[in-house]
């Protein structure tokens, strides 16, 4: 137990004894999945969370087996006493943080492998991915029952492949998605951006600002690859260096667009800034609140 108030667990045994004491008491529960390193984004999640369930659980735990070899799983910021003060002040009540060994003990050898929602985008350039957080979470999931799992549309395929998952392997929770948070110029809040550079830090925005373009471009009529063409030729007159994609894609399947209908659409791109990768996405077409 923190000096806070929220309850620090480490070990499958005790979560479960916490949460079915819970569930004897009559409460509901709410799952927030996060790595840490939390920011106002992250604590939207747990505002969401405590909306729908009188008791919250936020897993932080930095899975390795969504990182590929040369990915910044040892740089990744962890800041744990921090993020134990910011949950305990948004109200929450239990920190899952089950270390590597706990989670994936000797003689581990099961992977889930999402496909539909999962394919190209991310899986193009980190193949390794989804099957990575897929299998973590589905893990969270069983582990501490919940009846709600927040996440952020800010990982928006990764928001899509969770309620696949739930929806092929009849989980019995709801997946629920919340707006991305955005720093004042409309940046969007990642634990990554404290990589970033002031000079990287400044131009950074451009990501965003590409795909509002891309989707205000497509309500004016514009086509999809001229728009997405455009996008790119910004990120790059901003200074970003490899794009792994700018694309519009459908909103609930993911599916690829070639032109406009009556559906709502995703922009989504990935851009590396530096040594810094960034991802980011809005809404276009019918329906989209921007
Ligand atoms: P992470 O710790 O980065 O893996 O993210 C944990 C959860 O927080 C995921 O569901 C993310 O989509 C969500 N998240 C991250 N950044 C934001 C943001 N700026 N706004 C809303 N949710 C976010």
């Amino acid at each position: 137990m923190s000096a806070a108030g929220v309850q620090i667990v480490r070990t499958t045994k005790e979560l479960r004894s916490i949460v079915a004491a819970w569930r004897r008491d009559g409460h509901g529960v709410a799952l927030v999945p996060t790595m840490g390193a939390l920011h106002a984004g992250h604590l939207s999640l747990a505002q969401e969370a405590l909306k729908r369930s009188s008791r919250v659980i936020m897993s932080i735990f930095v899975n390795p087996t969504q990182f590929s070899a040369d990915e910044d799983l040892d740089s990744y910021p962890r800041t744990f006493e921090d993020d134990v003060d910011k949950f305990a002040s948004a109200g929450g009540h239990l920190i899952w943080a089950p270390t590597p060994s706990e989670m994936y003990p000797e003689g581990f050898a099961t992977r889930i492998v999402p496909e539909g929602a999962a394919n190209g985008l991310e899986t193009d350039v980190r193949p390794h991915f989804f099957g990575g957080v897929a299998t973590v979470c589905c893990k969270l999931f069983t582990q501490t029952l919940p009846d709600f799992a927040i996440f952020g549309e800010k990982d928006y395929q990764q928001l899509s492949v969770m309620r696949q998952m739930v929806r092929d392997l009849d989980l019995p929770l709801e997946i629920v998605g919340c707006p991305t948070v955005r720093e004042a110029d409309g940046l969007a809040m990642s634990s990554r951006n404290a990589y970033l550079s002031n000079d990287e830090r400044k131009a950074a925005v451009a990501i965003y600002t590409a795909i509002t373009d891309v989707a205000q471009q497509i309500e004016l009529g514009a086509d999809i690859d001229g728009a997405s063409q455009s996008a790119r030729q910004a990120l790059q007159a901003a200074g970003f260096g490899q794009i792994d994609y700018v694309a519009v894609r459908d909103a609930e399947s993911l599916e690829a667009v070639t032109s406009v209908t009556d559906r709502p659409l995703r922009v989504l791109a990935a851009a590396w800034l530096g040594k810094t990768r960034l991802i980011d996405n809005v809404a276009a077409g019918p329906g989209s609140s921007r």
